[in-house]
């Protein structure tokens, strides 16, 4: 990791908290090795840097929040991922999940929906040598130009399954969505062809709402 300050310390509260994912049922080896990798504390205000490494979500910019990590990998071991997937995100916000993601090795493609977040985030994210593909738009529509994708993440809480992201899955391609208003559960789907679907269900969570429009 280039250009970025990453002590001793960072590195090893980020060791306890893989630890502590391991211990919360978080089985995937590289899903863990990214969390290790991935230095969270550059995602926070300088004043915030303390609570990078607990397991707990919090505000970044324009109302939002980054995920908790425990989230992160949740989502991110259901996508069941290769190196060699395309992988759409929606919900760029602070860049972590994203820089998990390009850790892991994937090609990214990832939407935000407010100006001043995609640009803080990809700035952080060049800054620090990731490169993905970055796009202001709304996550509804998707990237029908680019589609389609092995792997589709929503990291906003999305008040129904939107048929168009469904649309721009690979058959065989794998969705992960937080459905509902208050609290979400995670919906794993997993597309078996043209017109078929597979849904599981997995445990309640609670993410801020997937809404429609772009905020400039
Ligand atoms: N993946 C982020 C989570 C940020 S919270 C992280 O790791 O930090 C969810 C983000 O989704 C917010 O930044 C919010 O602005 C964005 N969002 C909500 N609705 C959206 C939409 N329709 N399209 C794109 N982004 C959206």
């Amino acid at each position: 990791m280039r250009n970025i300050e990453d002590t001793y310390r960072h590195k090893g509260l980020r060791a306890r908290l893989v630890q502590e994912l391991k211990e919360k049922g978080i089985k995937d080896e590289q899903v863990l090795n990214a969390i290790g990798r991935v230095p969270r504390h550059v995602f926070f205000e300088s004043s915030f840097v303390k609570f990078a490494y607990q397991d707990q979500a919090f505000p970044i910019s324009a109302g939002q929040t980054i995920s908790q990590p425990y989230t992160v990998a949740y989502q991110t071991q259901l996508l069941e991922l290769n190196k060699s997937d395309r992988v759409l995100e929606i919900g760029t916000g602070s860049g972590y999940q994203a820089a998990v993601l390009m850790e892991i090795g994937v090609t990214l493609f990832s939407i935000e929906r407010q100006r001043e977040l995609f640009e803080k985030s990809n700035r952080q994210l060049s800054i620090m040598g990731y490169q993905g593909r970055f796009f202001l738009g709304d996550g509804y529509q998707g990237l029908p130009g680019f589609a389609p994708f092995d792997k589709i993440i929503i990291t906003a809480g999305a008040p129904f399954i939107p048929q168009e992201l469904l649309k721009q899955l690979v058959i065989g391609g794998v969705m992960v969505i937080p459905v509902g208003e208050k609290t979400q559960i995670m919906v794993k789907i997993v597309r078996l062809s043209e017109t078929e679907f597979k849904q599981q269900k997995f445990g309640e969570f609670a993410f801020v709402p997937m809404l429609k429009g772009i905020i400039k």
